[in-house]
């Protein structure tokens, strides 16, 4: 049951309801607690918490207990509620023909995601093509040429040329026959406003079907910010939480993601081109709060 995958500080704090066996307003209080701590230690932002805590603790100690389950259940289901509110059920990306613009900032694991999504739909047996339009890190060409090499999957990029707009306009023309068409822009090292200029005009001519934000497992509550400035500039449809192969957990991603309406695609669980998942709200609840 997917309930009872949630996490094991979770777990022994419910357990305070099975010896109790009824719902007391001091157990289920002691339960938030314990989500809290998980929550804030996976870097969630604490006004967030502080909301689901409350309505946890209302919805506990208000909603009868439906027929057929017992209290512990009942506190369960609530929780998971709860969480999937924020975090959200995931975004799912067809496995049809399509563009997908990346979008992210410097560092956040965008040049690699964008060779693991090729990947990913390269396996699913859809026909991938890579456009680097990123001139603004020295070295992305050459990366992404690489990654692109290995796996054999189509790259088109113009090497030492700074006009990413004419690039993707060219590379459009160029790999139009591909199914799934993934565009890589220029990472940015906060939000400077001639970046945002370039992706906003490479938004307009592309139409990309999705616009996937990648961040970073381990950022903190600044991904708040950048989510924010990314959406109101072309809009998000999905985001990337990378590097939660490592001890981050992702609270700072999921901040922004609540914050934005957003939710999550897929998440990033290692550097090779193999390392994504197809995001999972159970398996990341059980993870965020373990
Ligand atoms: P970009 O500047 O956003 O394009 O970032 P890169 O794709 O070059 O990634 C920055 C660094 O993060 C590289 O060293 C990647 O190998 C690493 N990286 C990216 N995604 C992951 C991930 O999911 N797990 C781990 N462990 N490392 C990652």
């Amino acid at each position: 049951m997917v309930m009872e995958k949630l996490g094991g500080s979770l777990q022994d704090a419910l357990k305070k309801l099975v010896k109790s066996g009824r719902i007391d307003e001091h157990t289920v209080n002691e339960v938030v607690k314990d989500i809290q701590r998980a929550m804030l230690q996976a870097d969630v932002n604490v006004k967030l918490v502080m909301t689901m805590s409350n309505h946890i603790k209302e919805r506990a100690m208000k909603e009868d207990v439906p027929s057929g389950m017992n209290p512990r259940e009942h506190v369960i289901r609530i929780v998971y509620q709860e969480l999937i509110n924020i975090i959200g059920k995931g975004t799912d990306i067809p496995l049809k023909p399509q563009k997908i613009m990346m979008i992210g900032l410097q560092g956040s694991g965008k040049t690699t995601t964008t060779s693991k999504l090729a990947r990913y739909f390269q396996r699913k047996g859809l026909r991938p093509a890579v456009i680097c339009a990123d001139t603004f890190r020295p070295g992305a060409y050459q990366q992404l040429k690489t990654l692109c090499g290995k796996l054999n999957v189509t790259f088109y990029g113009e090497e030492g040329n700074p006009d990413a707009v004419g690039i993707v306009e060219r590379g459009l023309k160029e790999v139009e026959k591909y199914d799934v068409i993934i565009i890589d822009t220029a990472g940015r090292h906060s939000l400077e406003k001639d970046l945002i200029e370039e992706m906003e005009q490479i938004h307009a001519i592309a139409h990309p079907d999705y616009k996937l934000l990648v961040l970073d497992g381990a950022i903190g509550q600044q991904a708040s910010e950048q989510a924010r400035a990314f959406n109101d500039s072309i809009g998000i449809s999905g985001v990337v939480i990378s590097k939660l192969d490592g001890t981050a957990k992702g609270g700072g991603a999921i901040s922004a993601v609540s914050e934005t309406n957003s939710s999550i695609a897929f998440i990033g669980v290692g550097e090779t081109p193999e390392d994504l998942e197809k995001f999972e709200s159970d398996r990341f609840i059980s993870k965020l709060l373990g």
